[in-house]
């Protein structure tokens, strides 16, 4: 990532949001000198963001299937973009650099092998991913507690995982040391240079408003909207996986991804609906009876948590950075927030600081163009 030399002219600064984005720029505008209050609608510890339901994976070859080339694109320096952060942050164990494992069970094979084809020719862009066939032997080597029922993996590197609650934690502890304020309970409208709080009807002013609300936005931007996602937290001491694993599937795509504790996040539904109420019998049951056929030991889990939240998308399902003097829009980062979120802070950081023409429109991508794809 580009680095910009400590701000001459320290900018107030406001961040509408502080989920993924917002935690992460508000650290990086703190360390470049800027002064950063930030408002959020969540009452403090009350996790609402998207960023704390997600499951972390760090995937660009394994989401390539169903997304934008610029997924894969931005994978392998977004990896090492996260490295070099967790290590900035003291965080070195919060990311793993495993792989992941994609499995099938025998009457799916091939889905396994086409996507396997699939992406080869995307690996054959990208010299430093290595994507490896195992059979049944290699999978119970690498992943011993999977079903022996498996007789086919594919082995895909370096796709990396975060621990990414600890991360959020990590990076408010950052911030609450710094002299940072951070509104909670505060929703809020942005405009340039203005922050509106929706309950008191005050106005507060800065020189930048950075709008950072992900799905929250949606009610001021008709083109974005909000895809349901759910997830299910569970606990065993039965299983260990040292890696993402994800099942190919003709109908949905399931992954457990490990977390610290013997803890298990595993996702995730893809609905095309901005409904936040708990997760559904048919959702619980189709990832419950998926993860079973996985790893039986799962049985005796304990369901610590049924994680429901909105991605925010655009059409294409791509992110889009814009501005206008005094505004900067940073949102859509769809199911790839982690992956993109080193693309979108760095673009966010270029507009700010090339400043001096800012009539202009920056775009990541071009949000109207393509179509939204409608899986579940
Ligand atoms: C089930 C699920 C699984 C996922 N898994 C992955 C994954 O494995 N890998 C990956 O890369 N990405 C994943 N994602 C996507 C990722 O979580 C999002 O892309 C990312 O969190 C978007 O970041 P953001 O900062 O734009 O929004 P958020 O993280 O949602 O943060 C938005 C913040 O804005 C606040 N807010 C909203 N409206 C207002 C308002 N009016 N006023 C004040 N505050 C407001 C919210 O309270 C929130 O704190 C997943 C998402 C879901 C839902």
């Amino acid at each position: 990532m580009h680095q910009y030399p400590t701000a001459k002219h320290p900018l107030n600064i406001a961040i509408a949001g502080y989920g993924l984005l917002g935690r992460l720029l508000a650290w990086r505008l703190l360390l470049l000198g800027h002064s950063v209050t930030v408002y959020d609608k969540g009452r403090s510890g009350s996790n609402t963001s998207a960023a704390y339901t997600a499951a972390g994976m760090l995937a660009p070859i394994s989401e390539a299937a169903a997304s934008h080339p610029s997924i894969y694109r931005a994978g392998t320096e977004a990896i090492n973009t996260w490295a070099n952060w967790c290590r900035e942050l003291g965080l070195s164990h919060a990311i793993q650099q495993q792989g992941s494992l994609i499995v099938a069970h025998p009457q799916d094979r091939a889905e396994l092998t086409q996507f396997y084809r699939d992406s080869q020719r995307i690996a054959d862009e990208n010299t430093s991913m290595t994507l490896t066939m195992l059979n049944r032997q290699q999978v119970s080597e690498l992943e011993p507690d999977l079903s022996n029922q498996l007789d086919q993996g594919l082995w895909i590197n370096p796709e990396a995982h975060l621990d990414n609650r600890a991360l959020l934690a990590g990076l408010d502890q950052w911030l609450q040391r710094t002299d940072v304020t951070i509104w909670y309970d505060s929703e809020v409208s942005v405009s340039p240079k203005q922050i509106t709080d929706l309950n008191s009807g005050r106005h507060f002013q800065h020189d930048w408003v950075i709008d950072c609300r992900g799905a929250g936005a949606r009610f001021d931007q008709p083109t974005l909207r909000g895809v349901r996602g759910e997830t299910l937290h569970l606990e065993t001491r039965e299983v260990t996986l040292q890696r993402p694993v994800r099942l190919m599937h003709p109908r949905y795509q399931l992954y457990i991804v490990p977390k610290p504790n013997h803890r298990f996040v595993i996702g995730a539904t893809q609905l095309e609906s901005e409904d936040l109420s708990p997760i559904s019998l048919q959702s619980n049951l189709e990832l419950s009876s998926a993860v079973y056929t996985l790893a039986p030991a799962f049985a005796e889990a304990r369901i610590l948590e049924a994680g429901v939240n909105l991605r925010p998308a655009y059409a294409n399902n791509l992110p889009h950075v814009s501005a206008n003097e005094g505004l900067i829009s940073a949102n859509g980062l769809f199911r790839h927030g982690y992956l993109l979120a080193p693309l979108v802070v760095a673009q966010t950081l270029s507009i700010l600081h090339g400043q001096n023409n800012l009539a202009c429109e920056q775009l990541i991508s071009q949000p109207h163009s393509e179509q939204a794809t409608h899986e579940v």
